[in-house]
């Protein structure tokens, strides 16, 4: 299986040939058809798998593919007269990492995909990605990542599309998957 079978569109198999990844690790074989299906995914996947170009490529593939939704370039250029050519500038997904080690790493990652520019959580949309979420609970982060998943901003379950990545799958991991994920595909590789 090759990045050509997977659907994507031009600009990211641009990117994607760029990065030189000449072909998707198991997860991403598997993750990509289900995110770009607009599915919520709950995957088992270590370090080392590929996991964070699982979720990137599929989400950077939406950005390119789409642009931002319709609802927010209207709000923002009624309400705050933002000029239209600033919409490119207003984020789509939220990543949730345990560590500034890994946050900064899932970073360096986007980048090999997409020039990134300004956050802006407030405008937060569409995707939200839970990394090694068996860690944040084990560095006892659940009562943050709650109180920011059921922020105002952040889309409700069902509207958004949630993904969730965790080495071990623990119950404390499938109470979270079954709080935050919307008729979800369970993947494991
Ligand atoms: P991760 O599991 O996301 O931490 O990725 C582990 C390493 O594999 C990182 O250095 C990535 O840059 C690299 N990587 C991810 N996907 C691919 C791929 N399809 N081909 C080659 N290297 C990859």
């Amino acid at each position: 299986e090759n990045f050509e079978d997977c659907s994507l569109g031009e600009i990211i198999m641009n990117n994607i040939k760029l990065s030189k990844y000449s072909k998707p690790t198991p997860v991403q074989k598997h993750a990509l058809p289900i995110v770009l299906n607009k599915r919520d995914l709950m995957a088992c996947a270590q370090t080392g798998s590929g996991k964070t170009a699982a979720f990137l490529v599929p989400v950077l593939n939406r950005v390119y593919e789409n642009g931002p939704p319709a609802e927010l370039v209207a709000a923002t250029s009624q309400n705050q007269g933002r000029p239209y050519s600033r919409r490119k500038h207003y984020p789509v997904a939220l990543v949730l990492a345990p560590t500034r080690e890994l946050a900064s790493q899932i970073y360096d990652e986007a980048r090999k995909f997409v020039n990134l520019t300004t956050l802006w959580l407030s405008f937060m949309k569409w995707f939200l990605v839970l990394d090694e979420a068996d860690r944040m609970l084990d560095m006892g982060f659940e009562p943050q990542i709650r109180r920011i998943v059921e922020k105002d901003c952040m889309p409700t379950c069902g509207t958004r599309q949630t993904l969730m990545f965790s080495a071990t799958f623990p119950k404390e991991i499938q109470i979270l998957a079954r709080d935050f994920l919307d008729n979800y595909i369970f993947l494991a590789v």
